[in-house]
């Protein structure tokens, strides 16, 4: 058995490939070039790859993304609609962007901002304590990624709520389902921290209407995809005073382009979409268990929902 592994990001090839196949030495893993003939084979890693692998290789069945997000693959015309596709499902990157989202939390909270001026002046002196129940956070997607944002933030005593589209129970969290709780979770949430799968129904919810409705001064986290934000909305949400401060993971352009003004503006953070990276470890261990349960006509977790689109 083939399994084909293609991908253009520059990932070390090399390693995983050697790492997918100590894992699961019974099947073949095979570097996918555009230049080689076709392989015949029925499974293929990826991450980003060229259209010219859904062609040249007619008799996939199944493939798996070496990342969480499919949104590129789905709206990529060429790639195939009967083809099953699997995604990563925390592969090691929910424990850093949490911690990602801690850090830029505690920005805020513990006016860690402040401090590095008065470090900067040389100045000793102590700030008055903000009490965390006045930041109560609103995390908006509640998958893998986003329950283990919100527990770590639940177990630092903030007050968290999250919203997804069943509304699914999680201890310790306040949890809203659906468009019809959208706007109470919204005026609960004084920060809110997007992290949903970038759908038809995602696309632009972070917009001068939503983020109007949050506890002011709001702050936003975005570490979903950048075409969640209408990037004008915020800028006018900021100018206003309503929303304080942005920390900026994702952009709908990525890298942002030099002369974006998100760069200089004094309140918003830009990190370059580094939330998460993938763990080489957890990710073949995950990736190659799917691929013997696939194998073994086992039921495989993580099957995207083409209808839903995540
Ligand atoms: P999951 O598929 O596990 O979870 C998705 C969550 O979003 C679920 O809670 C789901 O609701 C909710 N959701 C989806 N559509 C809607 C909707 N229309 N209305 C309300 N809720 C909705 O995804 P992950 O947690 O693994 O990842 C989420 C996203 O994070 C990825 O798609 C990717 O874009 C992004 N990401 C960003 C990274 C970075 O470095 N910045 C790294 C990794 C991922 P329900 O629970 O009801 O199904």
């Amino acid at each position: 058995m083939k399994v084909l592994f293609c991908s253009t990001h520059p990932l070390h090839t090399a390693d995983f490939l050697a790492d997918f196949q100590a894992a699961l030495p019974v099947v073949e893993f095979i570097h996918w070039r555009e230049d080689m003939p076709t392989q015949g084979a029925e499974l293929a890693v990826i991450f980003q790859p060229p259209d010219a692998l859904y062609a040249r290789e007619p008799g996939l069945r199944a493939v798996f993304n070496l990342g969480a997000g499919v949104d590129a693959l789905l709206r990529n015309p060429a790639f195939p609609s009967s083809l099953a596709l699997y995604r990563l499902e925390d592969g090691g990157m929910s424990a850093q962007i949490a911690e990602y989202v801690v850090h830029a939390v505690s920005r805020i909270v513990r006016q860690l901002d402040r401090y590095a001026e008065q470090e900067a002046d040389r100045r000793w002196h102590q700030l008055t304590a903000i009490d965390r129940r006045e930041f109560p956070v609103g995390v908006l997607g509640m998958g893998v990624i986003g329950r283990k944002i919100a527990t770590t933030l639940a177990q630092l005593d903030y007050a968290v709520a999250g919203w997804s589209r069943s509304g699914q129970p999680l201890e310790g969290v306040e949890v809203f389902g659906g468009q019809s709780q959208m706007d109470a979770f919204l005026a609960r949430s004084r920060i809110v921290v997007n992290i949903l799968p970038l759908t038809s129904e995602t696309s632009g919810i972070l917009n001068a209407r939503t983020l109007g409705r949050l506890k002011a001064p709001a702050h936003l986290i975005n570490v979903g995809r950048g075409e969640h934000l209408v990037e004008e909305d915020l800028l006018e949400v900021m100018a206003s005073g309503h929303v304080e401060s942005a920390v900026l993971d994702v952009f709908r352009t990525e890298p942002l382009p030099k002369d974006h003004p998100f760069w200089s503006h004094p309140r918003i953070s830009v990190t370059p979409h580094i939330a998460a990276q993938t763990g080489r470890r957890e990710t073949v261990a995950q990736i190659a268990s799917k691929i013997e349960a696939y194998l073994a006509g086992r039921a495989v977790s993580g099957l995207v929902s083409r209808e839903l689109g995540y």
